[in-house]
């Protein structure tokens, strides 16, 4: 099957689950985990922070940071797309007792800084306490740039938030803007990364920041069931995709192109969007069966309204993407 309907559906390479098979393992709960361990070390490093949490998932990461940033009654300023506030089930809201205030996003994905300045609340018993501001990159496959990141920094530093970005696919942002991932997390004091998209691991993401926020966060981790054992396991998958997977995004970018090109090729479907690893296509007619169809030609794609969003990662190569368009022409033309 060639699996186009997210990256999250990659699985674990050979020499991934050789390096997980022989890692050395501890009680992570306790700090003995000594493959835990140096994958905290390593990912902060990569990201030029002082510590580092591994948790389950990217949305445990999230949670985390925005905990260890904002206390009960406080609130977070976010984009009103943004996986912190659409796709996290209300978390924040649930469990921390913190308010999200979403603000419009441009086409770029940036949310709108101006807006968001307006929306921050005065020191008045009325309103909540503003306290942080949330960045997603990529986001919807599209990259923030450096100096929408300082933007961003600047309008933080002018009213005191912290500064928190959601970095599930920070990897794909670095590899497309052609610098370290360091540089794409530099303007932030938290960042969560996930290991087990496009990277290819089974699972866990990392959250980046200062001692002190990542000390809060390791607290609010045990707190919502996220301590974990002989972690060490599946941590050195998540090591091994980090050192052995990033340069390789650069082959899904190229995917994405390829595929987005022979779509656009195909009578009846238009591209609304190819960013990173992300191909985002519409139907002149919509076509309630299609997926349906693709997958009798074992192809897996979400087709839903005549829009899908297909995703590129290491397990779909070029030759994939030529059967999959060839099945898409075929199934169109019929
Ligand atoms: C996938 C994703 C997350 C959450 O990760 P899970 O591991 O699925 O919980 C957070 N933010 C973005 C932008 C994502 O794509």
């Amino acid at each position: 099957m060639i699996d186009l309907r997210s990256d999250t559906v990659s699985k674990p390479t050979p020499e991934m689950r050789a390096a997980m098979a022989a890692a050395d393992v501890g009680d992570d709960v306790w700090g003995d985990d000594p493959t835990v361990n140096e994958l905290e070390r390593y990912t902060a490093e990569l990201l030029g922070k002082a510590a580092a949490l591994y948790v389950p998932s990217g949305t445990q990461s999230n949670l985390c940071g925005l905990l260890a940033h904002c206390e009960r009654g406080d609130e977070y300023i976010v984009g009103h797309h943004a996986h912190t506030y659409m796709y996290e089930g209300g978390g924040a809201a649930v469990l921390g007792s913190i308010q999200p205030q979403p603000v419009p996003t441009d086409e770029t994905g940036m949310l709108d800084l101006e807006a968001a300045e307006e929306a921050v609340k005065p020191d008045d018993s009325h309103f909540a306490r503003t306290r942080l501001l949330c960045l997603e990159n990529t986001i919807n496959g599209k990259v923030l740039t450096p100096a929408q990141h300082q933007a961003a920094r600047d309008m933080a530093d002018r009213h005191g938030l912290g500064l928190h970005l959601d970095g599930a696919r920070l990897w794909n942002a670095a590899v497309s803007l052609g610098c370290s991932p360091a540089a794409v997390a530099e303007p932030f004091d938290t960042v969560s990364v996930c290991l087990s998209k496009g990277l290819g691991a089974p699972v866990g993401s990392v959250l980046c920041g200062t001692e002190d926020l990542v000390a809060k966060a390791r607290r609010w981790r045990k707190l919502l069931g996220g301590g974990m054992r002989q972690a060490g396991i599946i941590a050195a998958g998540g090591l091994h995709a980090l050192q052995n997977h990033i340069d390789r995004l650069a082959d899904d970018h190229a995917n994405a192109q390829r595929l987005a090109a022979g779509l656009e090729a195909i009578e009846g479907i238009t591209v609304t969007g190819c960013d990173t690893n992300m191909v985002f296509a519409q139907l002149e007619r919509n076509d309630s069966t299609l997926s349906k169809r693709l997958e009798g030609r074992g192809v897996l794609a979400d087709w839903r309204f005549g829009r899908s969003r297909m995703v590129l990662h290491l397990d779909v190569s070029e030759t994939d993407v030529d059967t999959a368009l060839e099945a898409i022409a075929a199934e169109l033309a019929t």
